[in-house]
C-alpha cells in the first residue's frame, strides 16, 4: 500500500492552498498570483472572488496600502493566518483593487494589489 502525502486534519500546509500549490518554502508562487489578480479567483481556494475581497498583510503593507499576498474570500482568510508568518498579518476588507506590476526601478520589485475602497 502506498501512503499518501496530503494535508493533515486540522493542520494547514501552505501547498494545500491554490497560490501556494508547488511552494514548499511558504511563498506563493508569482505565476498563481498573477493568475488569482487576473482571473479573479481566490488565493486560498481557487475559485471566484465575490465581495467583499479579503487581504492580509503586515502592518508595513496595511500602511502602504498594497499587499503581496493574493486577494482572497473572507472565509479563506483564516486558513492564510494559520501558515506560519515572521510577523502578525492583519486583515482588511474591500470592494476591489488594482493590480500593480513593479516598473523598472521600482522600490518594490513584487507584483502587488492595491485595494481601492477599504469596507
Ligand atoms: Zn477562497
Amino acid at each position: 500500500m502506498v501512503a499518501r502525502r496530503g494535508p493533515q486534519p486540522g493542520v494547514t500546509t501552505a501547498s494545500a492552498l491554490f497560490a501556494w500549490e508547488g511552494a514548499p518554502d511558504g511563498v506563493p508562487s508569482r505565476r498563481l498570483v498573477t493568475r488569482c489578480a487576473l482571473a479573479r479567483v481566490c488565493g486560498a481556494c481557487g475559485r471566484p472572488l465575490g465581495h467583499p475581497i479579503a487581504f492580509v498583510g503586515t502592518s508595513d503593507e496595511v500602511a502602504r496600502n498594497a499587499f503581496h499576498l493574493p486577494p482572497l474570500h473572507d472565509g479563506c482568510v483564516d486558513a492564510v493566518r494559520a501558515l506560519p508568518a515572521p510577523v502578525p498579518l492583519t486583515v482588511v476588507r474591500t470592494a476591489g483593487f488594482e493590480f500593480v506590476r513593479p516598473g523598472s526601478g521600482d522600490a518594490d520589485p513584487l507584483p502587488r494589489f492595491v485595494p481601492n475602497s477599504l469596507l
